[in-house]
């Protein structure tokens, strides 16, 4: 019988024998042989400043590092000559193309790959790579989208070099992280505004730092992510025609043994599993990636890798490279990754945590406490700074990471609630309750020799959070940096980290302002400073809480404080235009209404997409997966019925059949219910796509589209639980989670 799950199981279980002595086995024990050590093939395929060293004058490097140092454009002849030994490295290591690698709005990274040639008149073929190739290319990506701002017709968008983050090979491809921007000058990628925000908080956090020591000429921000995934046996994957297009499984009744048993969190890594993160680990490591963390995750068949955080630009270029790494190495251990946020309902989805600091040019970490009591004002400082910065946006944070894929982890099986507040722990609650209620003389000393004191926040060197993590919270402080907990596994972190970088910035320049005037009035320095924290710490309590996140009396707590509580992903993307995030993003240089509105625009466009790719697939499943199995078990059963009733005797057979009526009633019950709603569905689908705008489009899909599709959902896992395992063609859930 063609029965395509059994097939798949088989096929799946075949693999797992192959596996023992496939590629990665091979591989590994080779690497063992050569003894080959981490430093060895660290970063081995990427052109890293030393490398340089070997291919490029000096002066012209010096001249390089100190433009992308402070930010300063690099000029053309520069590039020529940069170009010139990026080309002998590649090609000596072996690459044929070369691409430049960019960020579009539609999330993932996309490439254009040209070969390291031309002809020249003679039709001599000629190794080329100019300093204008490496400048800026015209990918003719017409139909990335752009919200409006790029007509297609047009199609004139570029990409330019962005030499803050080193060029790597991929095979035969030699790799240039790029910006992706408009000839109008407004962006069309991400990295674009996440480097404008990092000028931005640099610039805002440079001089917040002069009060407390002269040394800081520049500030950067940190990102360490937490990466979560899935992984699943290659046959089940694809024999889920909802998994291959949507990413997540849109039915599927939940595992008799599912997570209950957490059993599976920091257990022993299954061994195919093992092979894949060993593969994957050499493979990011020789990219450059600090990969440094591997553990399971709390639901059956999740994994997490983290790597050494870096600086948040080029840590978020190693996560998108690291996320198409991943695939690649799992297709060739049979696996699929699931980078979506809820592959499976009813157990843990994936997150991306992402760690957020700031850091001097000094070494110092702004966001942990210091060794004297300025570094310690200064810690308060900045960390009351970015509390203030996520209560005043916190609809834009949460707007950041809105998604249609995300949506469904949100709020549920462990993930943050959609709502955005701040956890900070004990011991800092404390010390700011203190301040709160301290005099000016009382926290601040100054003694006869002008030296300052601290006097009622007693701040502790190391702030280590384990006793009391609070899993629940979107947005922790976790003893020397943030942890923004709400994002997506799936999605560019740069969206997320560009708000908050620019938040902070356009937080601590008011700061700025509001200190100086009082200081030019003749106001003590400390005193001031002190005064203004103090009034922060009153002004921005409603983000603060420590409680549980997942309780329905902190939803109506949220609500009373004025927190934006609204958990429709279309209406929350409105926040990106709404006044105060305008104001924001212009005073701080990041987005302008333009770029503002564009993005708006393809988050709503994004959103219809998605939502009516899955609606199609889930009235394809039902009508030509779920809808036959339980017809032909029905069929069975009434078959069954009348046999039964030609050999027994009446009496007989009203007592052997009740079962089997039961049954054939609900299996009628449950078709009936997802005929009608594919039905409605279809029609609902329709009308959304008349609506005038994506805006409306998008509302309509999460208003009337996504709740049939959970209605449609709920009949097809009953029938799931009814009819004959046999006849089931979709892999369930208890296969899909527990075959590795
Ligand atoms: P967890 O307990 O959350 O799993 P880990 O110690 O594994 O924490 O770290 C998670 C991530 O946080 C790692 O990427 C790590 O490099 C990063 N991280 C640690 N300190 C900082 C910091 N000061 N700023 C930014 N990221 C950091
Ligand atoms: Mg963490």
């Amino acid at each position: 019988m063609g029965n395509i799950r059994f097939d798949a199981l088989k096929i799946a279980f075949s693999h797992e024998l192959v596996e023992s002595r496939s590629g990665s086995e091979v591989e590994k024990a080779s690497k063992v042989e050569n003894n080959e050590r981490v430093k060895d093939y660290f970063a081995r395929d990427v052109f890293t400043r030393e490398k340089m060293k070997e291919y490029i004058a000096q002066d012209v490097l010096n001249q390089l590092f100190d433009d992308v140092d402070n930010g300063r454009t690099i000029h053309r002849d520069i590039a020529s000559v940069v170009a010139i030994g990026i080309r002998k490295w590649a090609i000596e290591h072996g690459a044929t193309h070369f691409t430049h690698w960019f960020q579009p709005l539609t999330g993932g990274t996309a490439e254009k790959h040209d070969a390291f040639f031309r002809l020249d008149r003679s039709g001599a073929l000629l190794e080329e790579f100019s300093g204008d190739s490496l400048y800026q290319q015209e990918p003719d990506a017409s139909s990335f989208p752009s919200g409006g701002i790029r007509n297609t017709f047009e199609a004139r968008g570029y990409s330019a070099w962005d030499p803050s983050s080193p060029v790597f090979l991929i095979g035969d491809t030699l790799c240039i992280p790029t910006v992706f921007v408009a000839y109008t000058g407004e962006a069309l990628d991400y990295k674009t505004p996440l480097i404008r925000s990092t000028a931005a908080l640099c610039h805002a956090a440079r001089d917040v730092c002069a009060y407390f020591d002269k040394q800081v000429k520049h500030v950067h921000a940190n990102l360490g992510w937490e990466q979560e995934y899935f992984l699943i046996d290659e046959a089940l994957y694809n024999a889920r025609p909802d998994l291959m297009l949507t990413g997540r499984t849109l039915m599927g009744h939940n595992s008799a043994k599912s997570q209950q048993l957490e059993d599976h969190y920091f257990g022993a890594i299954p061994a195919r599993v093992l092979a894949f993160m060993q593969e994957l680990e050499y493979e990011a490591l020789k990219a450059g990636i600090p990969v440094k963390t591997r553990h399971n995750e709390v639901a059956p068949n999740q994994f997490e890798m983290a790597p050494i955080y870096e600086d948040v630009n080029l840590a978020n270029d190693h996560n998108l490279l690291v996320m198409s790494i991943m695939e690649r190495v799992a297709e060739k251990h049979h696996f699929r990754v699931l980078l979506h946020e809820k592959p499976y309902a009813g157990v843990n989805g994936s997150g991306k945590h992402c760690n957020w600091s700031m850091e001097t040019n000094t070494g110092i970490n702004l966001l942990a406490p210091g060794k004297n009591p300025y570094q310690n004002l200064q810690f308060i400082t900045f960390l009351v700074n970015v509390l203030m910065a996520v209560h005043r946006h916190n609809g834009l944070l949460k707007a950041s990471i809105v998604s249609a894929t995300n949506e469904h982890r949100l709020g549920a099986n462990e993930a943050p609630p959609a709502i955005i507040s701040v956890f900070l722990g004990k011991q800092i609650s404390a010390v700011l309750d203190k301040l709160e209620h301290a005099t000016a003389e009382e926290a601040i000393i100054i003694n006869a020799k002008k030296e300052m004191k601290l006097g009622v926040a007693n701040i502790p060197e190391i702030l280590l959070d384990n006793t009391d993590r609070n899993r629940t919270s979107p947005f922790a402080f976790t003893g020397n940096r943030f942890e923004f907990r709400a994002v997506g596994s799936s999605a560019n972190c740069g969206a997320a980290m560009l708000v908050l970088n620019a938040a902070v910035a356009e937080q601590l320049t008011d700061f700025k302002a509001e200190v100086d005037k009082r200081i030019e009035r003749g106001e003590a320095k400390e005193r001031v400073l002190f005064d203004v924290i103090k009034r922060y710490i009153v002004a921005c309590k409603a983000i603060h809480f420590d409680g549980n996140g997942y309780s329905d009396e902190w939803k109506a707590e949220a609500q009373k404080r004025g927190l934006d509580c609204e958990t429709s992903v279309p209406v929350v993307i409105d926040r990106y235009c709404a006044p105060d995030s305008t104001q924001m993003f212009q005073t701080t240089g990041v987005l302008t209404e333009a770029e503002l509105r564009s993005r708006s625009e393809v988050k709503w466009e994004t959103y219809v997409k998605k939502l009516q790719i899955e609606s199609r697939v889930m009235g394809d499943l039902v009508v030509n997966h779920v809808l036959p199995a339980a017809k032909r078990y029905q069929t069975m059963l009434l078959q069954n019925v009348l046999a039964v009733k030609q050999v027994f005797s009446t009496e007989e057979v009203a007592s052997l059949n009740e079962m089997d009526y039961s049954i054939i009633r609900q299996i009628e019950h449950h078709s009936g219910a997802i005929l009608d709603g594919v039905e409605r569905m279809t029609e609902a689908r329709h009308k959304a796509n008349r609506m005038p705008d994506e805006r409306s489009k998008a509302v309509a899909y999460h208003d009337h589209v996504l709740p049939l599709m959970a209605e449609i959902r709920d009949h097809a896992d009953a029938l799931e639980l009814i009819v004959d395992d046999e006849m089931w063609t979709l892999p369930k859930y208890r296969e899909m989670m527990f075959v590795h």
